[in-house]
């Protein structure tokens, strides 16, 4: 089982550090956070790529689009550094960060889609990266679990959702709905250490999942969240999958399946802020679906989510160089 690739303390690729500039804010190669765009990903810490598939929607289509819309937005957030707010540091001086580009589906062939980015997540993680990946639906979280199990182990899921995604699966179909019940039955994930977050649907069972619903979060307040999520999930090896409908359609109206009464932006950004202990082996942001966004509301929001990921993995590799030193 291998060890986090953030452990790893030189930096082989100075090219992927760093600001890449100058740039004007409204023109330019629009790749997230202004990263360099290559799928030269040798001595690389973390790889982002997109997954533009939504055909395992159940209700509005869209988010192939999403991983665009989400580099368009970061380029604005790329431009503030070197100081990301409110980390005070520049996650780049850390991290060597590659933008892979997205991968390519043949039309037609939906049914190819798992195989084809499980593919994708083994080719990038056999060079022990960190993967932050933009969906897409939620069904692709599906293999990249697949991908990252099969390195990694059994792992604990963080999920941002207003649904659970555990509806009824028979193994094969294509649902966004669904698949962490599989997950779960392939023992990909142990629901007993995985906590999801913003939950406000219906579920006919909790299937061992630690839920903090909307509701709780917002009668029992931000920091009792980033509590139980720090309690439940603790220093085991975890996925971390932010549904962007977690937010309220007010901050997130822009996704395929929206519900009312979910978080704020500022209140899932507080909690992600605070989840730097987590030892996050993967990641990714789904479901933005930018042809129902409004003043790209959305796309700043998972921009931004993003943005905010990568610095908890910064921050965590300068907290391990100092445990090292000492
Ligand atoms: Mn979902
Ligand atoms: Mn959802």
């Amino acid at each position: 089982m291998s060890t986090s690739a953030l452990t790893r303390r030189t930096h082989p690729r100075p090219d992927l550090l760093g600001s890449q500039g100058p740039h004007q804010t409204f023109s330019g190669t629009q790749t997230f956070l202004r990263r360099k765009a290559t799928q030269d990903i040798s001595g690389a810490d973390v790889v982002v790529s997109g997954l533009p598939f939504d055909l395992a929607t159940t209700f509005r289509p869209g988010a192939r689009f999403g991983p665009q819309a989400i580099r368009a937005a970061s380029v604005q957030l790329a431009e503030l550094l070197p100081h990301a707010y409110p980390f005070n540091f520049n996650p780049f001086d850390e991290l060597a960060v590659a933008d892979w580009g997205d991968v390519e589906f043949v039309s037609g062939y939906p049914d190819q889609a798992v195989a084809v980015i499980e593919a994708h997540a083994r080719a990038l993680l056999a060079q022990d990266v960190t993967m932050l990946t933009f969906g897409g639906d939620h069904f692709v979280t599906y293999p990249l679990l697949k991908a990252h199990a099969e390195k990694y182990g059994k792992l604990s899921l963080v999920h941002f959702d207003a649904h659970v995604d555990t509806w009824p699966d028979d193994g094969k179909r294509l649902d966004h709905g669904s698949m962490f019940l599989r997950a779960l039955n392939e023992g990909l994930i142990d629901p007993g250490t995985s906590v999801q977050i913003g939950i406000r649907s219906f579920s006919e069972d909790d299937y061992g999942f630690n839920v903090l619903s909307a509701p709780w979060i917002q009668e029992q307040g931000i920091r009792a969240a980033i509590l139980e999520i720090r309690r439940v999930v603790g220093r085991r090896k975890a996925y971390l999958t932010f549904d962007i409908d977690c937010l309220d359609p007010a901050f997130a109206p822009g996704t395929g399946t929206p519900v009312a009464g979910g978080l704020s932006s500022a209140e899932a950004l507080t909690i992600l802020r605070a989840l730097g202990q987590l030892e996050l082996v993967g990641m990714d942001v789904v479901e933005v679906a930018p042809a129902y966004d409004h003043a790209d509301i959305t796309a700043i929001a998972a921009a931004t989510i993003a943005h905010d990921l990568l610095c908890l993995l910064a921050q965590r590799k300068q907290f391990e160089a100092r445990q090292n030193r000492t």
